[in-house]
């Protein structure tokens, strides 16, 4: 990574480990700019993805802005330099205090979600005597052909209100002196790969712009959401060139400045999660691990990339094999969650040598757990470093203590040198709480 063996970080850090490098989101960003740069624009990095606050900093000194989703990411992005003017709190459930601090701090918007919280968001301006201003969040009811699970903008999520609805919010908020609207929104999900779901939402969301200001109600900001696709799996990633260009020809002369919500897509390709390989174990048993080329084991020399997913291989006989590694379903969820497909790669890759078809599974108490299904992998020995990789997105900000398990260190690289941004959870943090 950068100029650093992640081989040495593992030993110097531990295992489970995540690793960033500052290069690979700082070339992000200078992508995602320079592809937006023919169309006034804000990215709001969606803090969720990773929060962290080393690289929250790295971000906001690029100019970005944040999107935020609780009182938690809102103190986040404060501490870690965006400026309020450039944040926006998004979310269904924002409770009556977040709404207080909002308002308090004058954020650039709140992303209403319904027309209860527009109520209780009205009363609590007027009670501070201040303006708040607004968006309101459409369900443009679109499927943006991702996993069900995160999906948000299709109409039986719980995201957002319809169009119609959204008009009458907008109007009815105009009449209103401690609030103004100022933006129109939506988000339509995670790991978009396609342009089109982004093309039809913007549509509906000009549209509406359009026709509020016919009814007196100038908005200044158009806001698309985040949801941009990494490399996973077999799947590719949604090109942001792409996407500006065919934002801007649907924009066209139309005086509303775009924002951008990218999480995944600015730091996923940034991080990988370091693990051990702990034991090797073939599920019939018996003395099938003598090594790669004990006829027992089957077909040990497939062709294909390290780590490849998917490959359709026959098992050899003995059964599913397993790679047992130091990192589970508390350190990575998005395995399980999701069925996600990330590469995974030996920190060493090896010259040559068999190949064999294996699970990687991690230690916890549940046969969920696993980091990586069906895997083209060289033979390991215990204590091999192995890397998670597209890590740096909903990572670590989703692990857990699950197990009793202290989350993972992180580590970020620049150049040639590896700092610790976060220190490793003792057994000490496991109680440090308790009463
Ligand atoms: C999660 C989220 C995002 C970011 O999604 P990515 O897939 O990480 O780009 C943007 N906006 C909102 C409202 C979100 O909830």
């Amino acid at each position: 990574m950068e100029g650093v063996s992640v081989r040495n970080l593992a030993d110097r850090f531990g295992t489970p480990l995540y690793v960033y490098s500052e290069a690979a989101i700082l070339s992000q960003i200078r992508r995602f700019e320079a592809a937006f740069s023919g169309l006034p624009h804000l990215f709001c990095y969606a803090l969720k993805a990773n929060p962290s606050g080393r690289l929250c900093r790295l971000i906001s000194s690029r100019g970005l802005g944040a999107d935020i989703v609780s009182g938690g990411e809102m103190e986040r992005a404060l501490r870690s330099g965006f400026p309020a003017s450039r944040i926006i709190f998004s979310g269904v459930g924002k409770t009556e205090s977040e709404l207080k601090w909002a308002v308090r701090r004058r954020l650039l918007f709140i992303n209403v979600e319904s027309e209860e919280e527009l109520r209780r968001l009205e009363g609590v301006a007027k009670r501070l005597n201040k303006t708040a201003d607004i968006s309101v969040r459409v369900n443009p009811d679109i499927d943006p052909r991702t996993h069900r699970h995160i999906t948000t903008g299709l109409a039986v999520n719980k995201f957002g209100v319809p169009p119609a609805a959204a008009r009458d919010l907008f109007r009815r908020a105009a009449k209103r002196k401690h609030l103004r609207p100022v933006a129109i929104q939506c988000h339509l999900g995670s790991q978009i790969r396609e342009v089109k779901p982004y093309l039809s939402a913007l549509r509906q969301l000009l549209s509406l712009a359009r026709s509020l200001a016919a009814d007196g109600i100038p908005l200044r900001w158009l806001d698309i959401g985040g949801g941009m696709g990494v490399a996973e799996g077999e799947k590719g990633e949604l090109n942001p060139e792409t996407l500006a260009a065919a934002i801007a020809s649907e924009m066209g002369a139309n005086p509303l400045r775009l924002i951008l919500e990218p999480g995944r897509a600015l730091v996923a390709g940034s991080g990988a999660l370091l693990m051990k390989v702990l034991y090797r174990k073939a599920s019939a048993g018996d003395g099938l691990l003598r090594g790669p080329r004990d006829s027992a084991l089957g077909p040990g020399s497939a062709s294909g990339a390290w780590g490849a997913p998917g490959t359709r291989l026959r098992r050899g006989r003995g059964g599913p094999r397993f790679v047992i590694v130091d990192a589970g379903m508390n350190d990575f969820a998005r395995p399980s969650l999701y069925d996600a497909q990330h590469p995974i790669v030996p920190a060493v890759l090896p010259r040559g040598g068999p190949k064999f078809r294996a699970d990687v599974v991690g230690p916890i108490c549940e046969t969920g757990d696993f980091v990586a299904k069906d895997r083209l992998l060289p033979w390991p020995a215990p204590g091999d470093v192995w890397a998670l990789l597209m890590a740096g997105a909903y990572g670590f900000s989703m692990s857990s203590q699950y197990n009793s398990r202290p989350r993972a260190a992180e580590v970020l690289v620049s150049g040639q040198e590896a700092v610790l941004i976060r220190r490793r959870e003792t057994l000490k943090d496991l109680f440090a709480l308790e009463r």
